[in-house]
């Protein structure tokens, strides 16, 4: 097994939004990469350049934040060339390891807009260093740029920033630094191309939580009325949690329940519904333990709710009267 460790510096249209190709906002211009070994030691780098074939030009902030001009790139691959070199140079056994969760969804979406087919495994699992070194270092607070955490374990600074193949190198100093058992027990998974049926669905558990990431539905009502998605089943003895406070919203995206297990106590429940890139929809639910004091934040968020919606519906009477 190898940890590939990627990282991707994109284009986007230089005149903004109105420019914007449908079906590609973000035009991969350089793929860096590192490899290392299962006991991670240095193996191998991978470094291309890509020509631009969509936006011709560099954004003015990309161009800022790569120090670098349109010219450094127009000698280099087209995309799907350096993604198939890039995908035999990563082999057969690997895991992707990113900063932050953008590259491998880009990275897809890109393979998708050329046509190239995704044959990654499913499920997409994946280590994203920049949550390994918040659950390392920070206790998870907010998510750190790659220079603080190089500066934070005091990695030399020899190299620009920006730089695919530099910010590669980076991570993978980064990731040396996490102790292997925190690694492997903190993975991530890609969502990109969401599960496609009920035998896909995803159920992990990590050490606090529980993530259950659905199929694909038409609607949003759809993904609700499912009885998996809104089930709350304890993840340490799976027996149903019963559930104290049924799920609710304030915005048809987050839904949360307070729920019980008789064996582990309290549970809070969170949903948060996803579009796919197919336009369909599907839901990541969380089931966490927590203690009675956590449960109850649950049911003051739905009374502060219920007390905002009274006061919206008495404001309307009153300009109605
Ligand atoms: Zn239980």
């Amino acid at each position: 097994m190898h940890y590939i460790i990627l990282d991707l510096e994109w284009n986007q249209s230089p005149a903004g939004k109105k420019g914007e190709v449908p079906g590609l906002p973000f035009e991969i211009i350089e793929i860096g990469a590192v490899k290392l070994n299962e006991q991670k030691q240095f193996v191998d780098q991978f470094h291309k350049l890509i020509a631009p074939a969509v936006y011709k030009k560099l954004h003015h902030q990309i161009c800022r934040v790569l120090n670098r001009t349109i010219e450094d790139f127009r000698a280099g691959l087209s995309f799907p060339d350096a993604v198939r070199e890039f995908l035999d140079w990563c082999g057969e056994d690997f895991y992707f390891c990113t900063w932050g969760t953008m590259d491998l969804p880009e990275l897809q979406r890109n393979m998708q807009y050329f046509q190239i087919p995704i044959s990654f495994p499913r499920p997409f699992l994946y280590y994203d260093i920049q949550k390994l070194f918040g659950i390392a270092f920070e206790d998870r607070k907010i998510p750190r740029t790659l220079e603080y955490a190089t500066d934070y374990l005091s990695i030399q600074k020899t190299e620009p920033f920006h730089n695919a193949l530099c910010d590669a190198r980076y991570a993978a100093l980064v990731l040396l630094r996490l102790e292997t058992a925190l690694i492997r027990s903190n993975y991530s998974i890609d969502c990109y191309l969401p599960p496609r049926n009920r035998k896909e669905e995803i159920y992990a558990v990590f050490g606090t939580y529980s993530k259950y990431i659905s199929r694909e539905f038409d609607t949003r009502e759809k993904v609700l009325s499912d009885k998996e998605v809104t089930s709350t089943r304890c993840y340490l003895c799976g027996r149903p949690a019963r559930k104290k406070i049924r799920w609710f919203s304030s915005n048809n995206r987050h839904y949360f329940c307070q729920c019980y297990c008789e064996n582990h106590g309290w549970m809070k429940g969170k949903i948060t519904i996803k579009q796919s890139e197919a336009n369909k929809y599907f839901a990541i639910k969380i089931l966490k333990l927590v203690t009675a004091e956590e449960a109850n934040l649950i049911k003051q968020k739905q009374e502060l709710l219920r007390k905002k919606r009274r006061l919206r519906r008495n404001q309307k009477k009153s300009i109605t009267m």
